[in-house]
């Protein structure tokens, strides 16, 4: 198995964000990646870094599950921002087309409100260099897999599943996930992503919504009760050539691994039918009974379990991480789940 992240993902070190109408200290920062990386320095495993952080077929890549109206957004936007009288150094909105707007504005102010549907993803003048980074990892474990291992892991920071085809939200700009799908397609047919964070992953969701050839799937804490509350129902099941091609599994808040593992198993039954030929895994750890974000009572072992579980379907995976957020408990969790989709003996082979 193949392990990357580049060390300019620390470029994006968001300061703050909103809880609650509270300016808190994010919990998503570089912080993360360090205790990710002791977690799979306690395997022995070594990440590698790659080669480049941007490039134009990483950039053609993206376009084909952003909109380039959002990508040129991303790299320009804090400039013309800073150029404002009395801008702050970070971007964040303060006005949104809720119900749907009629046009797209001109106005730095109006475009952040459009791009960013909360107030979760402060940009700095470094987040496009971090993103880009970020990305260029996903990208990396993707080719992995297309140059024949088994299995490949990206430590993405900051996330990226609920970065949809326009739109930056919860902490996520680009979407790993989405893209290293993507780049499985090139040789692929069918790649089904099995999204196992504590959130929804409505960007990817919405990436894929009406494409017959990605399938989707998500367990998570119930969005009627949490974030990201307007996606994530057990009704919403794909349009178009995608009908049928995305299957949610809400849990109500506070579940454990038992639920967790009987809504993986649903998940994994249904995506059987669909014959996927590799598979993307958006590896969220924060459904950890500790982590700050609360939602689900996950114990360590139960992500051994998932580790085991999603080896077992036996298909060329690529795993990209998601949420986790700063407890004592991150890095062993990612420690649990790579004993477990591994096997210890197996750790650090193609
Ligand atoms: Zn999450």
């Amino acid at each position: 198995m193949e392990f990357f992240y580049h060390p300019d993902q620390e470029r994006h070190a968001p300061p703050s964000f909103l809880l609650r109408g509270r300016q808190v200290a994010s919990p998503e920062g570089p912080v993360r990646a360090r205790m990710l990386l002791e977690g799979l320095a306690s395997l022995g495993i070594a990440v590698t870094s790659p080669a480049t952080t941007d490039s134009p077929r990483l950039r053609e890549r993206l376009a084909r599950v952003h909109t380039r109206r959002y990508l040129d957004f991303l790299e320009t936007i804090h400039a013309r921002w800073s150029a404002l009288p009395e801008a702050a150094e970070v971007v964040s909105p303060n006005v949104h087309p809720c119900g749907g707007g009629h046009h797209y504005p001109r106005h730095p102010v109006g475009q952040v409100g459009w791009h960013m549907h909360d107030m979760a993803c402060p940009l700095t003048a470094d987040t496009f260099r971090g993103v880009m980074a970020n990305a260029a990892s996903a990208e990396a474990a993707a080719e992995a897999v297309l140059a024949g291992a088994a299995s490949a892991y990206a430590l993405c920071r900051p996330p990226g599943h609920h970065a949809g085809p326009d739109r930056a939200g919860g902490f996520c700009f680009l979407n790993n996930s989405a893209l290293a799908a993507e780049v499985l397609r090139e040789r692929y047919a069918r790649v089904a992503i099995l999204d196992v964070d504590l959130h929804h992953g409505n960007g990817t969701q919405d990436i894929f919504y009406a494409r017959g050839d990605v399938w989707t799937g998500s367990v998570h804490a119930d969005p009627a009760d949490f974030y990201p509350f307007f996606w994530g129902g057990a009704d919403e099941t794909g349009e178009g050539e995608g009908r049928g091609a995305n299957l949610n599994v809400p849990l109500p808040l506070g579940s454990d691994g038992t639920a967790f593992m009987a809504a993986l198993e649903t998940l994994i039954e249904a995506m059987s039918s669909f014959q996927a030929e590799a598979l993307v895994v958006p590896l969220g750890l924060d459904a950890h009974r500790d982590d700050p974000l609360a939602g689900l009572a996950l114990e360590t072992e139960d992500f051994e379990a998932i580790g085991r579980r999603l080896a077992a379907i036996a298909l060329p995976t690529v795993l990209i991480q998601e949420g986790g957020y700063p407890t004592e408990h991150l890095g062993r969790n990612l420690a649990a789940f790579m004993r477990g989709f591994n096997g210890a003996e197996r750790l650090g082979e193609g």
